[in-house]
């Protein structure tokens, strides 16, 4: 590595491409803010909760559909309320279908992508909070391009509710019908865009037709660990999952590997993480990407047990999905079994994640929105 790049973290500031934002939905509001839209329409208070009922419980999104409104209330309402948001252009399946990858164009011509995962247990959708992204990790794809804009609240919140529509439809054939978890870990890093993301979750969380009504702890927020938005997330009445994306136990590497790293130190971003903990009670999830010969050596291993002993904390190691023309590769496995073995030796739970989406650049790190690369992902599913 030559240089280290400088990283805005406010998006807003200047060099950061200024916003173009779309225009306000009604994901963007709470009920009471709904409410207030629509009477200032001159429609009654209750087609708040009518068209709330047909978007977060029936999972409806396209107003057309909302036949019990009247048609000259359904068009005003669904342009104040329902403009579209996500432009499809094209969506994969993997894994038998159990994997969906979801690629949008926003209203300004943005990509960003979505990801949804089934399970026998469980359905997981992968959600972006940005477009591009500016941290600049040198692994990661969306960090290669650079920070677009920030997503909107209802720009989040609708791929959620588009891919749990999915979902409900029974698309994913042995998973459950019903939508259980959200992961902020596609295009962006959400404590960038920290009030629209704090936003989306309170719609995520709030029960219908409010809200999607999914549980606060089946919410992971992943971040690369911006110190002062952990204390702030940590203040929030909320006890989402955190994880931390560490991927070096060590500052000289940590600096490479995550440059934000650059402002705050392993052992900062560490106390925030454990400050997090102590505040909601929830087990902080340390991602850790395995790069062969680059973080993956027994000593750090033994360095990053030494540091999460008796955390409440678990480690998840990601095999690293190499990304186009990148220099890095994977650990071999006897390496990852190695550096697994010594962290649980020193009493820290770890598990290897599952590698799904390989085949349609839907993995970790690589929403990239290959489209606007000029390049085809596998493209056996066109929509
Ligand atoms: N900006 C946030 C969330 C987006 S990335 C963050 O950094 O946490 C979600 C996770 O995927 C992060 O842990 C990230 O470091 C990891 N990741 C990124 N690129 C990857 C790659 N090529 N292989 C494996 N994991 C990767």
């Amino acid at each position: 590595m030559t240089s280290l790049p400088l990283i805005p973290v406010d998006p807003d500031a200047p060099g950061a491409r200024r916003a173009s934002m779309p225009p306000q939905h009604l994901a963007d509001l709470d009920l009471a803010g709904r409410k207030a839209l629509v009477t200032g329409l001159g429609e009654p208070a209750f087609r708040a909760r009518q068209i709330s009922t047909h978007y977060f419980g029936r999972l409806v999104r396209d107003p057309a559909q909302m036949t019990d409104l009247p048609a000259a209330s359904r068009a005003r309402l669904a342009d104040q309320l329902l403009p579209r948001l996500l432009n499809p252009v094209r969506e994969l399946a993997c894994d038998d279908g159990a994997t969906r990858k979801a690629l949008w164009r926003l209203h300004d011509g943005a990509l960003v992508e979505s990801v949804l995962m089934g399970y026998p247990d469980r359905v997981t959708v992968c959600i972006s909070s940005q477009a591009g992204c500016g941290m600049a990790c040198p692994f990661c794809a969306t960090g290669q391009a650079g920070l677009t804009r920030n997503l909107s609240t209802a720009e989040i919140v609708d791929q959620a509710v588009y891919l749990a529509g999915v979902a409900a439809s029974g698309a994913v054939v042995g998973s459950p019908a019903r939508l259980s978890h959200v992961v902020f870990m596609g295009m962006g890093e959400p404590l960038a865009n920290y009030n629209r993301v704090v936003a989306a979750i309170r719609r995520l969380v709030a029960p219908a037709p409010e809200g999607l009504g999914l549980s606060q702890r089946h919410i992971t927020v992943s971040t690369v660990g911006l110190v002062p938005a952990i204390h702030r997330l940590a203040s929030e009445d909320l006890s989402v999952t955190l994880a931390l994306s560490l991927h070096a136990p060590d500052d000289e590497l940590r600096d490479e590997l995550v440059p934000v790293n650059q402002r705050w130190k392993v052992s900062e971003v560490l106390d925030a993480a454990w400050a997090y903990a102590a505040r909601t009670g929830r087990r902080v999830s340390i991602e850790y990407a395995m790069i062969k010969d680059v973080n993956d050596q027994p000593w750090r291993a033994d360095l990053l047990g030494r540091l999460l002993a008796g955390k409440l904390a678990h480690v998840n190691l990601i095999p690293l999905n190499p990304t186009p023309g990148s220099r890095w590769d994977a650990s071999p496995k006897p390496v990852e079994r190695e550096f697994v073995r010594r962290l649980r030796d020193a009493g820290v739970s770890t598990t290897v994640r599952d590698t799904r989406g390989r085949e349609i650049d839907g993995a970790c790190g690589q929403l990239a929105a290959a489209e606007d690369m000029g390049t085809d992902p596998a493209g056996n599913l066109s929509a």
